[in-house]
């Protein structure tokens, strides 16, 4: 069995009349890259703080490699916070700010410019030591704060919404080199953020966050595929919800089912019957919208409601596409994507 490297017990936090964090139970094993994952307010980077230690619970407890660190001060706890903003030191060059906790430690200053170069040459900085912050790039800073974090080989990372400042492309690259230093390194990462792509992309596991309570933690195809309510069905990826009497007539029975848009084909209403096990519904198409690589169709049911489908172009034009919209079509997928999902009670 994995150790564990966190757990957090009935861990409550409460400022004034709100609730941040409502009591959440929750294991992260060692070396794992776990996101936390939720809207704005849901609490998340609040339960962030309190494994830090930068915030007391109002009750319950965090526990790091088995032991009760509740009351520890952060400098006690084996754990290292990256945050958005880097916080690096403007006036020192790069080496001097990779190095500067193991200077504030007293470490001999072999080691530690040893230990400065191990850890820039980990994020592939080797060659800016002497440079200053204000003379990298955004993803070469966000690398900096990475290496000073990493050069303390703490047992935990705590990164909280840490690509937050990057444009679009280089976060994307971030999160792939981010995941590759996690694996390299295998330091536990506990990653805080509000973009669903970047947690599927990057975790092994995701704990999904609304109003401080915990919807739901899985893998990121159980997430994605198996949502285990309409918040964490609409929350990651495109919300398709078939409810009431729609489900009834397209699924087959009552209840409310999510299925998710690339799973659906679509097709000319005159298509040859459904094949078997597999749902069908008739409807309108509403609105498509060329994506380049695929195409997304906004279907009006006959049956109620709307669904989204996603297809691949394989061999569709931009052309080709907006001859859809106001036409009539069957959409068809296999039984097994109709995925229950509970309500709130
Ligand atoms: P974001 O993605 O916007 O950072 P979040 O999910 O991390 O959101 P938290 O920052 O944990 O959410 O905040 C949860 C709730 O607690 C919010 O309603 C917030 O306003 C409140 N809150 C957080 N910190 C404090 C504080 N120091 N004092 C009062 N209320 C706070």
């Amino acid at each position: 069995m994995e150790g564990k490297a966190i757990r957090l017990r009935s861990l409550r936090k409460v400022f004034g009349k709100t609730e941040a964090v409502a009591g959440i139970d929750l294991s992260i094993a060692d070396g794992e890259f776990f996101s936390m994952l939720g809207p704005s307010g849901s609490g998340k980077t609040t339960v962030l703080r309190m494994i830090a230690g930068f915030e007391a619970p109002t009750s319950g407890t965090v526990e790091l490699a088995g032991k009760d660190v509740t009351r520890l001060a952060p400098f006690e706890r084996d754990v290292h916070t990256v945050f958005q903003d880097y916080a690096l030191f403007p006036h020192m060059t790069v080496e001097q700010n990779v190095a500067y906790g193991m200077k504030v430690r007293k470490t001999p200053k072999a080691e530690r410019l040893r230990r400065a170069e191990e850890a820039l040459a980990s994020v592939r900085l080797e060659s800016f030591g002497k440079r200053r912050p204000s003379q990298l790039s955004g993803g070469q800073r966000q690398r900096v704060a990475l290496a000073r974090a990493l050069v303390n080989r703490p047992r935990v990372l705590l990164l909280d919404e840490p690509l937050g400042a990057l444009d679009l492309k280089l976060r994307e690259q971030m999160q792939i080199e981010l995941k590759e230093l996690q694996r390299e390194v295998g330091i536990t990462f506990v990653f805080v953020t509000h973009d669903q792509d970047e947690a599927l992309t990057m975790s092994d596991r995701i704990a999904v966050f609304q109003d401080g309570r915990l919807e739901q933690t899985g893998t990121p195809a159980e997430i994605y595929e198996r949502p285990a309510t309409p918040f964490v069905a609409g929350f990651v990826g495109t919300s398709n919800l078939l409810a009431g009497e729609t489900a009834e007539q397209v699924v087959g029975k009552p209840g409310t089912f999510s299925v998710r848009p690339e799973k659906i084909r679509v097709l000319k209403d005159a298509a040859d019957d459904p094949e078997p096990e597999h749902s069908t519904a008739t409807g309108t198409v509403a609105e498509v919208v060329y994506l380049g690589d695929a195409t997304r169709f906004l279907v009006d049911l006959d049956a109620g409601g709307r669904l989204t489908a996603v297809q691949q172009n394989l061999e569709t034009s931009s052309e080709d596409v907006a001859a859809y919209r106001g036409s009539r079509v069957r959409l068809q997928w296999h039984h097994r994507h109709n995925f229950p999902i509970s309500q709130p009670s």
